[in-house]
């Protein structure tokens, strides 16, 4: 059976893991299982960016995918970036087996308002579902409100839901893993913003 596993990489946020146990079950049909938290990976940190290279956070998941688990998700309080983009809100590889996200920015404090941990936790259960989407294979879905769209700035993260559209959630139950069939290898994963 496929299993998602959910794993803190340094301080965890119960309010966000406490979100994300209830509603990753609901959007993939899939139990999850709360994985021990994980140290930082502190060479990833950029000091001049003041950011962390999400590349090294998806290194040390692949290296923690526990046996039985299908999939891990990463959560981290840290900003995350890719060379070519100033920051992301996770990463996936597609078609591979972890995902992370970050928290940094999914905060009202980020962007000046009063810190409400409610809106931290629904932002943060619709970027775990695309994500967690890509590495069943979903690529960017042009639906504004599905969740498989892509989000550059928290106005379209907000418009979002954490529901898969009609053809996202077709292509998600195709998918070879959801299937429990045996998948013909991915050349080399790529990763997804
Ligand atoms: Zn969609
Ligand atoms: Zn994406």
């Amino acid at each position: 059976m496929s299993v998602l596993g959910l794993v803190p990489v340094g301080l965890p946020d119960e309010e966000v893991v406490a979100a994300l146990e209830h509603g990753l079950p609901e959007a993939f049909g899939l139990p999850v299982t709360r994985l021990d938290p994980l140290p930082e990976p502190l060479g990833a940190l950029d000091p001049g960016r003041g950011q962390w290279a999400s590349a090294e956070f998806l290194r040390l998941l692949l290296r923690s995918v526990p046996p039985g688990s299908k999939r891990v998700l990463g959560l981290t309080r840290r900003d995350l970036f890719v060379p070519v983009l100033s920051f992301v809100y996770g990463q996936a590889q597609l078609n591979g087996p972890v995902a992370v996200v970050s928290l940094a920015r999914l905060d009202q404090a980020f962007h000046g308002l009063p810190p409400d941990h409610s809106v931290t936790a629904t932002r943060a259960l619709k970027e775990a579902v695309h994500e967690l989407g890509h590495t069943f294979g979903l690529v960017h879905c042009t639906d504004l409100i599905c969740p498989m769209s892509l989000s550059i700035d928290i106005r379209q993260l907000d418009a979002k839901t954490a529901r898969f559209c009609a053809t996202c959630a077709i292509l998600l139950k195709e998918s070879p893993d959801m299937r429990n069939e045996p998948r013909t290898p991915v050349p080399a994963a790529g990763v997804r913003p």
